[in-house]
């Protein structure tokens, strides 16, 4: 136990390694600790295995937080545009996706290669798997306590990640830290996850899965933990529910017990924009059916699915009642429906609160009550939109770490 390293990291997945990899060339002495018997896991399951690595447009408005501007001053310090020179640094090609969204062209496993390249240059040591058994704060040290020995450091960087996806090791290690030294942390749930409804409340909806519609979906409301949200994108319909990156996105802002919206016709395009009084009063429309009606803007199987929820399967547009075109207009365009639950730790994408942002200095990432201890990445209580943001907030808050070594 002669040696003291300048900084144990605990967890090399994102912002671990990179973490590592800059406080490395800075000259620090670095160690990670993993207990996973494979590295970078998350990272190489990421993006359908391109990793969706960052978003051109991060910002601090892309992130949840009970403390929405904490994140700012390490995105401001290490943007999207510091990752994407890396990456092109290296020669890994990539493309933009759907708004700034960019993707490997190859293989996730290239972020990976990289950022091991990046510890490489750093000198950094990896171990792993290794059990990290107890960390104790010294008068002037800290003390790790390994399966493969005991470790003495000027710093211990907690960057364990979070909750999701436990089969490649996620564990709630760095939350247990964060307690044990007196840190609050704010009640982990899941995120960008998959919601689930019941039989009652999905009607016929159940039949239609694998069919994806582009629409408008709120969720959250102003009084609740994270606000509310609104976004424009494709909702996947799935035997047990909902998914796709409209309700992964609303997942994040729904608390359990409230509705969400869905306006299925709020992403139709129309010059001029789309309205649906026009579409039901227009007078060529009187002698067609109301499935037909519908299938004009709707997947033919939705528009099917809605007029039989509404029994108006098969009659003409002109039978159809005021308050039966009311209900259906409600329907269509404010379709307001309380999910049974989520899909849980094993789809969820990312991790809602952790290490309370009150506890930890936003420039630094260090411990207010303790100095010398430091948490980054999915531990915090800082969790992104879907589309790269929770790689970019990886790379942000490693970085700041990295510099305050
Ligand atoms: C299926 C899926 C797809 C995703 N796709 C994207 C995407 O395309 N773009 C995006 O921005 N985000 C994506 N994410 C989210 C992203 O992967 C995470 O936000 C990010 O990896 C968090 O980085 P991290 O370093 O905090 O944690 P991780 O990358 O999860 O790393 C944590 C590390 O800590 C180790 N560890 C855990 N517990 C212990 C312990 N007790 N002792 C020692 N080591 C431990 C783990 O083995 C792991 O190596 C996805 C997540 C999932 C689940």
């Amino acid at each position: 136990m002669s040696k003291i390293w300048d900084a144990v990291i605990i967890g090399g997945g994102a912002a671990g390694l990179f973490c590592a990899g800059v406080a490395g060339q800075l000259g620090k002495k670095v160690l990670v600790l993993d207990h996973a018997e494979i590295l970078g896991e998350k990272i190489r399951i990421s993006g359908g295995g391109r990793c969706n690595f960052t978003n051109i447009h991060s910002g601090p408005a892309n992130f949840l937080s009970l403390n929405p501007h904490f994140a700012k001053s390490a995105l401001a310090r290490y943007p999207a545009s510091e990752f994407i020179k890396l990456v092109s640094l290296y020669g890994i090609g990539y493309h933009e996706k759907h708004q700034g969204q960019l993707f490997c062209d190859d293989s996730a496993k290239q972020i990976i290669e990289m950022l091991l390249a990046e510890c490489s240059k750093g000198q950094v040591s990896i171990r792993y798997p290794v059990s990290v058994q107890s960390i104790t704060q010294g008068s002037s040290e800290w003390l790790i306590q390994t399966s493969q020995g005991g470790e003495r450091t000027k710093a211990v960087v907690m960057a364990t990640g979070g909750l999701p996806v436990p089969a490649i090791g996620a564990s709630a290690f760095s939350l247990d830290i964060a307690q044990q030294f007196d840190l609050n942390v704010i009640e982990p749930k899941p995120a960008l996850v998959p919601l689930s409804f019941t039989a009652e409340t999905f009607g016929n909806l159940n039949d239609l899965a694998g069919l994806s519609v582009p629409v408008r979906i709120a969720s959250g409301s102003k009084g609740l933990r994270y606000g509310a949200c609104r976004f424009l994108e494709d909702l996947l319909l799935t035997h047990k529910g909902l998914s796709g990156p409209a309700v992964l996105q609303a997942s994040s802002y729904w608390t359990e017990g409230e509705p969400i919206h869905i306006d299925w016709l709020g992403a139709v395009e129309r010059p001029g924009g789309f309205n649906c009084d026009e579409l039901f009063n227009n007078e060529e429309n009187r002698l067609k059916s109301t499935e037909t009606i519908l299938a004009s803007v709707l997947p033919q199987r939705l528009a099917k699915a809605f007029a039989e929820q509404k029994n108006l399967l098969g009659r003409k547009w002109a039978e159809v009642s005021k308050k039966d075109r009311q209900a259906l207009k409600e329907l269509l365009t404010n379709w307001s429906v309380k999910p049974a639950g989520t899909l849980g730790w094993k789809k969820a994408e990312v991790m809602l609160g952790g290490v309370d942002t009150k506890e930890l200095d936003g420039q630094t990432m260090m411990s207010r009550k303790h100095p010398g201890l430091f948490f980054i990445g999915e531990c915090v209580d800082v969790t992104g939109h879907l589309g790269g943001h929770n790689f970019q907030w990886a790379w942000a808050s490693g970085f700041a770490c990295a510099n305050s070594l």
